[in-house]
C-alpha cells in the first residue's frame, strides 16, 4: 500500500510538472470510529476495500473537549484490515500513547504541533523509531513556520480546515492558501511527505481541496456516513460526488 501511495504522489507530481492535474488521485481517509455500532464488522469490512487509509481519531476530552476511541480501537482493526491505520491524535499528552498506538498497528502516528512544542524531534523520532511513519496535524489557527525544522522526518501534514474536536463547523476557506504555501515548501525543499485535509469534509470541498494540493482527505459523518444507512449506498454517493467535482 505504502509503495502504492507513494507511487501515486510520484505520479501526481509529474503530472503537475507538465501542467496536468487530471487523473490524479485523491486519497481517501475515512474516521472509522463514526463507523454504525450495530452494522460495525460490514462496514469495516467494505471500507477496507476502498479506503486508502484508515483515519482514527483519538480524543481525551482535554485538548479537544469531546472523547472517542482509544488505541484499543485499533487492535481490535488490525486483525481485520489491510488498509493502514494513521492514529490522529487530539491528546494533550501525545507521548503517553505513542507506544500504545505503535503496539496496537497504526501504520502512522499524527500528533498535534501544540502538543509537541517542546519537544518536537524526540516524539516524531520515538514514533519513526517505533516502525511508524510521523504525521503532524495543525489547527487552522497554528502557523506552519512551527513544523518547518521538523518536516523532512514527516511522512504526512494533517491540515484542519476547522478547529479539531467539534463537529458542524464551517470550512475557514484561508486554510486552501495553507496548503498551496505547503505543496510549495514541499517542491522547495524537494520533500515527499502526503498533505492530508481534515474536518467538516462533504461535496463542494473537494474540489477547492485538490486544486490547492491535498493529497489525502478525511471522511466524517457529513462526507459518507449521513450520505444513507447503508455503507454500500453512501460510499458510492460520495465517491460520485468526489468525482464529479474531479472531473473524473
Ligand atoms: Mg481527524
Amino acid at each position: 500500500m505504502a509503495s502504492r501511495i507513494s507511487r501515486m504522489i510520484t505520479l501526481s507530481r509529474t503530472e503537475k510538472q507538465k501542467g496536468d492535474t487530471m487523473g490524479r488521485k485523491l486519497l481517501l481517509a475515512p474516521s472509522m470510529g463514526c463507523c454504525d455500532l450495530f452494522d460495525f464488522k460490514h462496514q469495516v469490512e467494505y471500507i477496507d476495500q476502498y479506503a486508502d487509509f484508515l483515519h482514527i481519531d483519538i480524543k481525551d476530552g482535554n485538548y479537544v473537549k469531546t472523547y472517542s476511541i482509544g488505541p484499543d480501537f485499533m487492535s481490535a482493526l488490525k486483525p481485520h484490515v489491510k488498509t493502514p491505520m494513521d492514529a490522529h491524535l487530539m491528546v494533550q499528552h501525545p507521548q503517553d500513547i505513542i507506544e500504545e498506538c505503535a503496539r496496537a498497528g497504526a501504520a502512522y502516528i499524527t500528533p498535534h504541533t501544540d502538543c509537541i512544542e517542546s519537544d518536537a524531534f524526540v516524539t516524531i523520532n520515538k514514533i519513526i523509531s517505533l516502525g511508524c511513519k510521523a504525521g503532524i496535524a495543525l489547527n487552522p489557527a497554528a502557523p506552519l513556520e512551527g513544523i518547518r525544522y521538523y518536516l523532512p522526518l514527516l511522512s504526512k501534514v494533517t491540515i484542519m480546515i476547522v478547529d479539531a474536536g467539534y463537529a458542524g463547523q464551517k470550512v475557514i476557506p484561508q486554510m486552501y492558501e495553507k496548503i498551496r504555501t505547503l505543496v510549495k515548501w514541499r517542491e522547495e525543499m524537494g520533500l515527499d511527505f502526503l498533505i492530508e485535509a481534515d474536518g467538516s469534509m462533504n461535496r463542494d470541498v473537494y474540489k477547492p481541496l485538490y486544486e490547492a494540493g491535498a493529497d489525502v482527505v478525511v471522511l466524517g459523518p457529513p462526507a459518507l456516513w449521513n450520505k444513507d444507512k447503508d455503507i454500500e449506498k453512501a460510499w458510492s454517493i460520495m465517491q460520485s460526488e468526489v468525482d464529479s467535482e474531479l472531473g473524473n
